[in-house]
């Protein structure tokens, strides 16, 4: 339905440093069920809640209305096979943005299926307006294509009369993706629409910032807009507005999230392709020399900032890292006579960047790999840290200065 360019990018917006329990918790919310092309598709826990309710609530209307005398297993049976081929039908919109994100160069982190659709996870922008339209009208073109599929099928099972009403099926099926297509195809940014419309705004004033700029405004608006409506719907006729009034919010209130959070993530990546780690990162950055014991650094250091691990430095040389998993598995009466140096392990790459790269490289270390502070290395030596808490100050600072 959407696209982020990030794919964590609500980390950067919400997540309060170091809080490597929140992420996993916020992991076990996400399960993957397979791949296509290459690229992971996970489902959400709201998307099975969704499911669930779709369900019965096509098992005992639309089901029940079609085919009043089946038994009623049959129809949940059915209600649930309507359910999975709509989850089809959104996974194949995805699919094609995707496709076409990759046939453009694009590196694609994943596709989510979440309560209010599909979001395809991008790690970088388009490259050029043209890249951004043909990614844009992929979705809803393969909708389209789907529901075209869908109707042939409705019109030829109507051709059988033994098959009752079966053909409605498929004419239900056609009609959701004729609406996922004309939805997504509504000028809100980050909607396929509002895309559209940005990658219009690139083109005309060869500027991107300027063209996200005005496309979310648009889109903070059309969230907005849809809140209102929600709210107008609701007040009208509670008795049968409510429900559909309170979708309308939600989804309003979403999509002007989103809209503001992807304009804060073009403004970041724009930012941080010109500046250097060394200008972001904290200077003091805490370290254990490799010369203390197991216990010191227990003491001195693991207990005082509940962190994974601590570099280890000899002088200021970096020499790997200590981690709290290797002192656990450490015999206690040990920790006093062995010293760091003996439980030292090399430093991954994911852990750490130069502190000449650019913030960009960084920034997507922090948010593609569950890593929440990197080690800032020069010529072998460590010189300083970087958290996501040190990303969003200077962010934050930058849009205080307007520099
Ligand atoms: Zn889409």
């Amino acid at each position: 339905m959407i696209r982020l360019l990030l794919s964590a990018a609500e980390r950067l917006a919400t997540s309060t440093p170091n809080t490597t329990r929140e992420d996993q918790t916020r992991m076990r919310r996400n399960w993957t069920i397979g791949r296509l092309l290459g690229i992971p598709i996970d489902i959400d826990l709201s998307w099975i809640a969704m499911a669930v309710l779709l369900t019965a609530a096509l098992a005992t209307g639309f089901m029940e209305r079609l085919f009043p005398l089946l038994d009623t297993r049959w129809k949940w049976s059915m209600a649930a096979v309507l359910c999975v081929l709509l989850f089809i039908s959104i996974l194949l919109h995805e699919v094609a943005h995707c496709w076409v994100a990759q046939k453009e160069q694009m590196q694609v982190d994943g596709i989510s299926l979440f309560v209010f659709g599909g979001v395809a996870k991008l790690s970088s922008e388009p490259r050029s307006p043209v890249s951004e339209m043909k990614m844009a009208v992929a979705g809803p073109l393969m909708s389209l294509g789907v529901a075209g599929v869908a109707a042939a099928l409705s019109w030829s099972l109507g051709l059988f009369t033994f098959l009752g009403e079966a053909d409605e099926i498929f004419r239900y099926l056609a009609r959701l993706n004729f609406f996922l297509a004309a939805f997504n195809l509504l000028p809100g940014f980050p909607l396929d629409g509002g895309r559209i419309f940005r990658a219009l705004l690139w083109w005309s004033t060869n500027d991107l910032l300027t063209a996200t700029r005005i496309a979310s405004s648009a889109g903070q608006a059309f969230g907005l807009g849809l809140v209102a409506l929600g709210c107008y719907l609701a007040v009208r006729s509670p008795a049968t507005g409510l429900v559909q009034g309170f979708w309308f919010v939600l989804i309003g209130w979403f999509l002007g999230g989103a809209a503001r959070l992807s304009m804060e993530q073009t403004v970041a990546y724009k930012l941080f392709a010109r500046v250097p780690v060394c200008d972001i990162m904290n200077r003091a950055v805490e370290v254990i020399p490799s010369t203390v014991s197991v216990q010191e650094a227990v003491d001195g250091y693991f207990l005082r900032r509940p962190r994974p691990f601590f570099p280890v430095v000899d002088g200021s040389e970096l020499k790997g890292m200590i981690t709290l998993h290797r002192v656990r598995k450490l015999p206690r009466e040990k920790w006093c006579e062995m010293c760091v140096s003996e439980a030292v392990e090399s430093l991954p790459n994911r852990e750490w960047v130069a502190a000449d790269e650019n913030g960009l490289v960084a920034l997507k270390q922090l948010m593609g790999n569950g890593t929440t502070r990197l080690v800032v290395v020069r010529d072998g030596e460590v010189v300083g840290s970087l958290e996501r808490a040190d990303i969003r100050n200077y962010v934050h600072v930058r849009n205080i200065l307007k520099v």
